[in-house]
């Protein structure tokens, strides 16, 4: 269905990439891990020696960002996560990429992961889930991933940092952290991935079977 936007926000590694993912790929939809866009910012300014800080150099590199950049397997780093936080907090950072996402979801829709998607970049978007869950499910589930990678950090570090990530993202001024008012929350602590993709899948079949109803 052309148009159809999926917006799933959430805090880091409550689950939103893979219920995403596989949203997309049963709806024939595009995916968008819209976190990749401020990563590949911090990453190009990390590569210049640049101050993560520095507003001006950051709304350089988001400006000059091209889509191989997200292709980079070095985007997930610890570094690049506080980097990637520090970016998102910069309004022109976020001005830049925005055109960006709605350009990616203009055509043939698509499912969007990332904090701001439903409130900011697809507010009218018809289906808008917020995924959360505890924050030592959520680090657990990082540092395994880390450790995967081979980032060797202790569990309490990755907790401490993903506590850091999400008081700076949910109080940042611009495009905080925040469930839309219209959008369902889904629990990932309590629900397991095939739960939640289930879930998720009855509410968008519905919502595009209410959507087809409008148009007929
Ligand atoms: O989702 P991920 O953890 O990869 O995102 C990295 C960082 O990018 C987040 O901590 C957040 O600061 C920022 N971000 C954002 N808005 C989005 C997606 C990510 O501010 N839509």
């Amino acid at each position: 269905m052309s148009g159809f936007v999926v917006a799933i926000d959430g805090p880091a590694a409550s689950g939103k990439g893979t219920l995403a993912r596989r949203l997309a790929a049963a709806l024939g939809l595009a995916y968008l891990d819209t976190g990749l866009l401020y990563r590949a910012t911090a990453r190009r300014l990390l590569d210049a020696g640049a101050d993560p800080a520095d507003e001006n150099a950051a709304a350089t590199a988001a400006v000059a960002l091209l889509p191989e950049d997200l292709d980079r397997s070095d985007l997930r780093s610890p570094a690049v996560d506080r980097a990637a936080s520090l970016v998102s907090a910069v309004p022109a950072v976020r001005a830049a990429l925005l055109a960006f996402q709605r350009g990616f979801a203009a055509a043939h829709g698509a499912v969007l992961d990332g904090r701001d998607i439903g409130t900011v970049v697809f507010p009218d978007a018809p289906v808008k889930l917020f995924l959360t869950a505890s924050l030592p499910t959520r680090a657990e589930r990082r540092w395994r991933e880390l450790a995967a990678r081979g980032y060797h950090v202790s569990r309490a570090e990755v907790e401490a940092d993903l506590a850091a990530r999400d008081a700076a993202d949910a109080a940042r001024a611009i495009a905080p952290l925040q469930a839309a008012a219209d959008a369902i929350t889904l629990d990932t602590t309590t629900l397991d991935a095939d739960a939640a993709f289930a879930r998720a899948l009855a509410l968008v079949r519905s919502r595009m079977a209410a959507r087809a109803d409008r148009f007929a």
